[in-house]
């Protein structure tokens, strides 16, 4: 069969004529390679960027709802009885009332020890260890005794181990939470930022040790509020939403410093137990969190609030968690019922692509890590009790 050389140009012609339109009604633009479509457009082929030909939600208002259907488990409670070692129960333990309350939560969620770790201090931790003897939950919470930052300098640290030792007399069983306004913000008598390895500290870390007293603290924050805000910063929308958590160049020290400085403390006071909270912000690169562990035996981490960087590595995380099974600690960091079940989710189960609980965290959905039970119960309870003395050490599931 011969085709006319007329329908061959006539095909040729159209085929052409197609490939414009298509770019053309997208308002069509070439990038080259490495390049990056210019705003408002997105590749829809290789260096090729075309524009959506209606308005475009913005990241606030796109939910899109996901289809895809696969077996799921919520979990409203704990498989095992979990020590919340990031707890920040505030006036709750400072009334009978407040008490019950928050351990009628903790029931329905098989939190059977909350770690008070709001950095109380004399009165108030006192207040706060009366309310808890004088209660029918005397095993059911812990505190932790907070260290007073300001006013570094000489003398300073005499009086801080004097207050520490009483503070222990009246029951705390460990300190923290340290802030993260030690080496962001705080300063000496002098003026000058606190570093968070300043030689002015150590006879306080030294009394953790003699005292046996685990160090929960907070240094930091996630690596991305150090950044710039732009459109490639995977938390954009957070902080947008709250300007406090920004740490711009010109006010405050870079991430890398702050991590320098706590290694430094964590090296320099070997026979002293340091909880670093939040993973050390270090959830989104377990490898480092895995060099640090090794090279660091003194150091554990507690999990509370990186849920959205654990979940978006199942595989990753699941191996991680079996190799140092021992190092980290389940905690939740604030208080809300409600979001306790997510953890459950993530650490127990091998689900699929479910929901987090706070969309300006995290732009992505989560997946199970699926731990067998062993690891669940040192995550859970077994590695906080060793580490804390003054946790009950009896009740627990062999
Ligand atoms: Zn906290």
């Amino acid at each position: 069969m011969r085709i006319s050389r007329h329908l061959i140009t006539a095909i040729v012609a159209f085929s052409l004529g197609a490939g414009l339109v298509a770019q053309r009604g997208g308002q069509g633009t070439s990038i080259k390679p490495g390049e990056e479509c210019p705003a408002g457009m997105t590749e829809v082929r290789p260096g090729n960027c075309q524009a959506p030909t209606i308005p475009p939600p913005s990241i606030v208002d796109y939910r899109p709802h996901s289809t895809l259907v696969t077996p799921g488990h919520p979990i409203q409670k704990a498989r095992f009885p979990a020590v919340d070692f990031h707890g920040h129960p505030g006036s709750r333990i400072m009334s009978a009332d407040g008490l019950a309350a928050m351990i009628a939560e903790l029931d329905k969620l098989n939190v059977r020890i909350m770690v008070a770790a709001d950095n109380v201090s004399g009165s108030r931790l006192q207040q706060a260890e009366q309310t808890i003897a004088g209660s029918p939950y005397k095993d059911r919470v812990r505190v932790l005794a907070g260290i007073d930052f300001r006013d570094v300098g000489p003398g300073w640290a005499q009086k801080a181990v004097q207050q520490l030792e009483a503070d222990v007399k009246a029951g705390a069983v460990g300190v923290g939470e340290i802030p993260k306004s030690l080496g962001l913000s705080i300063t000496k008598r002098d003026g000058s930022r606190l570093k968070i390895d300043d030689p002015d500290l150590d006879p306080v870390w030294d009394a953790c040790a003699r005292l046996n007293l685990p160090v929960f603290i907070h240094t930091a924050d996630p690596q991305e509020f150090f950044e710039p805000i732009d459109n490639h910063n995977e938390r954009w929308l957070e902080l947008s939403l709250f300007p406090g958590r920004r740490y711009p160049a010109d006010r405050f020290p870079r991430f890398e410093q702050l991590m320098t400085e706590r290694d430094n403390l964590f090296k320099r006071h070997p026979k002293t137990k340091f909880v670093a909270a939040h993973m050390g912000w270090h959830a989104n690169d377990l490898a480092r969190l895995g060099r640090m562990f090794d090279a660091m035996p003194n150091v554990s981490a507690e999990l509370g609030a990186v849920l959205y960087d654990i979940g978006r590595q199942p595989r990753v995380a699941h191996d991680f968690f079996v190799k140092y099974q021992d190092r980290i600690l389940f905690g939740k960091d604030a208080f809300e019922p409600s979001e306790y079940p997510y953890y459950w989710r993530v650490l127990e189960t091998r689900d699929d692509y479910f929901d987090y609980y706070r969309d300006y965290h995290a732009f992505w959905k989560l997946y199970g890590i699926d731990l067998p039970d062993p690891v669940l119960k040192k995550v859970y309870f077994a590695n906080a009790a060793r580490l804390t003395p003054g946790l009950p050490q009896s009740g627990w599931p062999q």
